[in-house]
């Protein structure tokens, strides 16, 4: 199958576990994870009805953004300070702050660009020690520091990848233990003009509809739309 058809095969099972769990299917974001894949297959993918994109690195980012046709990306990979100018002005959301350090850089950064950042704080869900993202008891006391500090970022939420797995089952408690902590910080009282919580970024090619179930708001999926990624 090409990219287009797994392309609505997964926009078709996305909005059928909506369905099941009872939610609109709208409220669900199919975003098409792009790493490794060529611009070819991107706009394919674009062209199917992709409207939003995710790179995990700033350089394959740059390197493809000329040639790919108009869409909304997202940052989903670890981000350096020293590389967010590069993509500020690129990027309609950051999914993988993990530092006050990195929030106040992207603040700096959107403040020259003359715009506000959106961004998620990523949390280490299964406390991986190979995996980046903040633990989820500093959750929030890191965002009350973004919000005190950053006045050009938006924090919309958070972001998690559970450990790997075959079983989509296993996947499903850490991403009920990413949506409390959502919910959590959506009765945190944060201030309004800069915290919009609305955003739980969970879910990729093996347990999107589990993440659905699980009230994700925007599923990051690769593989099960491009195909197995080569790593070179
Ligand atoms: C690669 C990647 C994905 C997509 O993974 P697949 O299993 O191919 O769907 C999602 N999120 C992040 C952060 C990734 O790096």
């Amino acid at each position: 199958m090409g990219v287009r058809e797994n392309y609505l095969e997964v926009l078709n099972k996305k909005n059928q576990a909506a369905l099941r769990a009872g939610r609109n299917p709208e409220d669900i974001t199919l975003m098409a994870v792009t790493k490794l894949h060529t611009v070819d297959e991107i706009n394919e993918a674009i062209d199917a009805g992709a409207t939003d994109i995710g790179e995990n690195k700033v350089q394959e980012l740059l390197s493809k953004y000329e040639d790919v046709k108009p869409v909304r990306w997202h940052l989903i990979g670890h981000l350096q300070t020293n590389k967010v100018k590069q993509i500020i002005d690129k990027v309609v959301m950051i999914h993988s702050v993990d530092s006050l350090h990195l929030a106040e850089e992207i603040n700096k950064r959107a403040g020259n660009a003359g715009l506000v950042m959106d961004i998620l704080i990523e949390i280490n869900v299964g406390e991986e020690e190979t995996k980046t993202g903040i633990q989820a008891e500093e959750l929030m006391d890191l965002a009350k520091e973004i919000t005190d500090t950053c006045e050009n970022v938006r924090l919309r939420g958070v972001m998690c990848i559970p450990p790997y797995g075959e079983d989509p089952e296993v996947s499903r408690k850490y991403f009920r233990e990413t949506r409390e902590l959502f919910e959590k910080l959506q009765q945190l009282g944060l201030p309004e003009d800069r915290a919009l919580i609305d955003t739980l970024s969970m879910g990729m090619s093996g347990d999107y509809e589990t993440a659905v179930e699980e009230g994700s708001t925007i599923v990051r999926v690769g593989s099960a739309i491009f195909g197995k990624r080569n790593y070179r």
